[in-house]
């Protein structure tokens, strides 16, 4: 089954056997495939039966059976697939994110349900780096900001005192690429050693790095092929034509502060990373529909379920 745009009559919201399609559709667009081997095709059998649950299929090779949500953070879950979808297109299409109160009550569960589904739909993104950001040619901001706390109003005076102390705030460090993607970390603490080492992973150090005039970064930028700097507290936000600027990180963290702050009141320390890692998705998606954002989360939902396993880290490096 495929859909063309979201649309909540469509009956993959309604009937579980057309959310089990969309899901196979979504996972499986070479037809269905062992979670355990990943063999297609005759190696695989659709399994029939009056005492077997629709969607069930065999592997020859591992002589196990399987369906779509095996190996997925859908996996042994008795929220309907209905509700799983629904969740999440709901979340790929509100850009300030959606609270789990708000959920429960467009889906009818319970709050521990609602809140369950969107936390396991965050693990999706959470794990999934693809190379370093940026290259050639190309510029790679940076910036770290506190979450958490009272919400400091966005005055400017208190925004500085944030910035530089943070204290009973959670850190968090991105980096974006310029018309590019976002990848953002819950860290321990803003130090240059920490920074380094995300730094040194996630950009390319041919890039044009970008800064606030913050101490910690002169060292650091210079690895790589340039580095500007920009100083907020003169006031100085834009300089050289418009291209020494922070102002694609700063109006990425004044998105993700405005959905703390406006739909979670606040975030607990051990689900911030996964609050970040929804927030890079949508923006790293935002040239999609809204349904091939949705489609692309569900995507990258397969072999995720052991990762959920491990424990809240912040990140380190
Ligand atoms: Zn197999």
């Amino acid at each position: 089954m495929v859909i063309s745009k979201f649309d909540v009559r469509d009956p993959i919201f309604h009937d579980e056997d057309a959310a089990r399609a969309h899901m196979e559709t979504q996972l499986w667009p070479h037809g269905p495939s062992c979670p355990r081997c990943g063999v297609l095709g005759d190696r695989i059998t659709k399994m029939q039966g009056k005492s077997l649950r629709p969607g069930v299929y065999n592997c020859k090779d591992c002589r196990k059976p399987f369906s779509v949500t095996v190996g997925t953070v859908m996996e042994r879950s008795h929220i309907p697939l209905t509700k799983w979808l629904l969740s999440t297109y709901f979340m790929m299409t509100a850009k300030k994110s959606m609270s789990a109160k708000n959920l429960q009550r467009l889906i009818g569960t319970s709050y521990e349900a609602a809140w369950f589904l969107f936390h396991r739909l965050r693990e999706i993104p959470l794990h999934s780096d693809s190379g370093p950001l940026g290259g050639v040619n190309k510029v790679v901001e940076a910036d770290e900001t506190y979450i958490g706390g009272k919400e400091s109003n966005k005055h400017k005076s208190k925004r500085q005192s944030g910035r530089q102390g943070g204290k009973g705030k959670a850190a968090v460090f991105s980096l974006i690429e310029r018309d590019g993607y976002v990848r953002s970390f819950h860290v321990a603490k803003v130090d240059s050693q920490i920074l380094k080492s995300i730094i040194r992973k996630h950009a390319d150090s041919a890039s044009f790095f970008m800064t606030d005039d913050s101490r910690l970064y002169p060292k650091i930028g210079e690895g790589f092929a340039g580095h500007g700097t920009v100083n907020h507290s003169a006031e100085e936000y834009v300089k050289l034509g418009g291209f020494l600027h922070t102002n694609t990180i700063e109006g990425f963290f004044a998105l993700v502060k405005r959905g703390v702050y406006g739909q979670f009141h606040s975030v607990s320390e051990a689900h911030l990373a996964r609050y970040l890692a929804e927030f890079d998705f949508r923006h790293n998606a935002r040239h999609m529909t809204d349904l091939d954002r949705a489609n692309a989360l569900l995507r990258g939902a397969k072999g995720k379920r052991l990762m959920y396993r491990q424990p809240d880290q912040a990140a380190t490096a």
